[in-house]
């Protein structure tokens, strides 16, 4: 069931953080909570790549390699997405933005309430990316570490043949640890200074990330600066 939002609580988030640092699981584990729109650009571009669109047929060898895919297909894709009725209610960013030129288009498209920055080390990144298995069908994140599939192989809810991302083999993951470092995590700097950034230790058991996230998106902890910022 949906709650009715607080006054105070944020409607337009970005989850920023390295790859594997469960941006995805944990956006999926709250959106409808809040009854905000989970907007994944990954999902997006590989929807895209699947239905073989040109837009897709660009981005799918940028997304092997574990490269950013160029800003102008992204803008594209995420631009369409944000102006759907649905996403008028709020919504989480899960991937986007990647880099400066993405967080300043995004700012001329809409304001933000919060930045959830994803804290994670490392070599715990590396270990979950490699365990990670995903569902086709429902898009259920599964990790051979710390959230196995019941049945080897297959997802608990609809029984669907687990497949490993291509860009989770080890080589495209050292690029996109890179890809992170020098593109992306200049961002949290930018974000700081405008005082959206709040961090979020997300190196722990998922279910715990989970409800340190709901705090956070309910409002409870957020600045005054924020509060006042809100206020229509
Ligand atoms: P993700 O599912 O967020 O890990 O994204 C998977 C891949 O999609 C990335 O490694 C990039 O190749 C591409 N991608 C996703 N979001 C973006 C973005 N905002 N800008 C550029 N490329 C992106």
């Amino acid at each position: 069931m949906t709650a009715a939002p607080r006054p105070t609580a944020p409607r337009r988030i970005v989850f920023l953080g390295p790859p594997g640092a469960g941006k995805g699981t944990q956006a999926a584990a709250v959106a409808r909570e809040f009854g905000l729109l989970h907007l994944s650009t990954g999902d997006l571009l590989r929807a895209a790549v699947a239905e073989g669109t040109p837009l897709g047929r660009e981005a799918d060898g940028h997304i092997r390699a574990g490269r950013l895919v160029p800003d102008d297909l992204v803008l594209e894709i995420l631009g369409h997405r944000l102006r759907q009725p649905d996403a008028a209610g709020g919504f989480i960013l899960d991937g986007f933005p990647r880099n400066l030129a993405q967080a300043r288009a995004l700012e001329r498209t809409t304001p933000l309430d919060l930045v959830v920055s994803f804290e994670v080390d490392r070599q715990r990144l590396v270990e979950r990316l490699a365990g990670r298995w995903i569902c086709p069908k429902c898009a259920s994140v599964y990790n051979l570490a710390s959230r196995p599939p019941r049945r080897p192989g297959l997802c608990d809810l609809d029984g669907a043949a687990l497949l490993q991302r291509p860009d989770d083999r080890p080589e495209a993951v050292e690029v996109r640890l890179k890809v992170y470092t020098e593109q992306t995590a200049p961002l949290l700097e930018h974000y700081r200074a405008t005082g959206l950034l709040h961090p979020l230790d997300a190196s722990g058991d998922p279910a715990a990330v989970t409800e340190g996230l709901r705090r956070l998106l309910a409002g409870d902890q957020l600045g005054t600066g924020m509060r006042d910022r809100q206020r229509p």
